[in-house]
């Protein structure tokens, strides 16, 4: 029996959008090497699936969170370039050398570590990350400039890179972007041998200024987070849908699901799905207290979630859909219900909901070599 018969949701994962997706990316910023951010095992959908996929779309460049994701991608990519965005773990040099993984060094006590561990020309490369006004990772200015006066230390480092990161990428007029931008500008003329890269998904769309020598899309990638403007040239990658249980029928003035949150205007066919918060649908993308729930596709049309989410369930109305039937696949999100509208209903970004999909789906990738 295929394991989809056995689970409540299955996920559907497009590796031909994805590197349709990098494609597009690419051809906004032709002047600059386009690089690909798998980290969140590659926002949910599969690092390796992802890195693979996306390399053969042409990408050389990776970045991921951790060294145990450099790890992952190093075995499936052997001659990629990696870096570890959150940088260099205590410790842990001799394992980057080791594995060709690229720090990006965002502190002093880092810098120190990396230059003393080994002689240069073992070093596989590094970021030297600078904090330009998120106040998250990254050297301040004035440690930027510090280093760049210091030649000896940073030959010990053997950098690869310089780069920073945008606070308000996705909000086009935010003030923080051209700020950022100026700042970034001067970072650079430290360090004027280093290729730059600033740009994430959002700020590829800002324009060319921002492109520098490389650039770094996550979820673009992945179908999310995409500016209206762009949103007919970037795919769905990845698609949850739910099984239909079962189908009931509620008379008004009922109430459906936990808390009892929910009381039915009118006679009500109510369609059970099997998955719920466990499988990373959030509980707040539900309905109660007169806000409306987010959206499921069945047969071709949408119905509203009824009540609460619960941990493995979820409620919808279907009502409008007499043939909807225990056994149909509801879509969670996907080509018809964008995940960024869960999300909003969820009070979060489709960031969150893709990083977050758990386990318990049968997993199934097309469009793979
Ligand atoms: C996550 C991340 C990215 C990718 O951001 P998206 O918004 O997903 O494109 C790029 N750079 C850094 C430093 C990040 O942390």
């Amino acid at each position: 029996m295929p394991l989809s018969n056995l689970a409540g949701g299955r996920l559907t994962i497009d590796l031909e959008a994805l590197a349709a997706n990098w494609r597009f990316l690419a051809g906004l910023a032709p002047g600059a090497e386009t690089g690909a951010v798998v980290k969140g095992d590659g926002y949910g959908i599969g690092i390796e699936e992802a890195a693979k996929a996306l390399a053969r779309a042409g990408c050389k460049t990776f970045f991921v969170a951790l060294p145990q994701e450099g790890l992952r991608v190093r075995k499936s990519l052997p001659d990629a370039a990696i870096y570890v965005l959150n940088g260099l773990l205590p410790g842990a040099a001799a394992t980057y050398a080791a594995a060709s993984l690229r720090p990006a060094l965002a502190s002093w006590p880092e810098i120190e570590e990396w230059a003393g561990s080994g002689g240069a020309a073992e070093k596989p490369g590094a970021a030297i990350h600078v904090d330009t006004g998120m106040n998250r990772l990254g050297l301040s200015l004035g440690e930027a400039a510090a280093l760049a006066g210091r030649p000896a230390l940073m030959a010990a480092l053997a950098p690869s890179l310089v780069m920073s990161h945008l606070a308000c990428p996705d909000t086009l007029e935010h003030p923080m972007n051209r700020r950022q931008l100026a700042l970034f500008g001067e970072v650079r003329s430290g360090f004027p041998n280093l290729p730059a890269s600033l740009a994430s998904s959002s700020a590829i769309f800002l324009g060319p200024d921002y492109h520098f020598d490389l650039t770094r899309p996550g979820v673009a990638l992945y179908g999310a987070g995409v500016p209206a403007e762009h949103a007919s040239s970037i795919r769905t990658v990845a698609t949850a849908e739910a099984r239909v249980l079962a189908v009931r029928e509620a008379n008004a003035g009922e109430t459906v699901g936990y808390g009892a949150g929910e009381t039915l205007k009118r006679p009500t066919r109510i369609a059970i799905l099997g998955a719920g918060y466990a499988d990373g649908y959030h509980r707040r993308a539900g309905s109660g207290n007169g806000a409306p729930g987010a959206r499921v596709r069945i047969r071709e049309r949408l119905a509203p979630i009824v009540g609460r989410v619960s941990m493995d369930l979820i409620a919808v109305d279907v009502t409008d859909i007499p043939p909807a039937a225990r056994g149909d696949w509801a879509e969670l999100f996907g080509p018809n219900v964008p995940v960024d509208e869960v999300a909003r209903h969820a009070g979060t970004i489709g960031y969150e909901l893709l990083t977050g999909l758990g386990q318990r789906y049968a997993r199934r990738y097309v469009g793979g070599e």
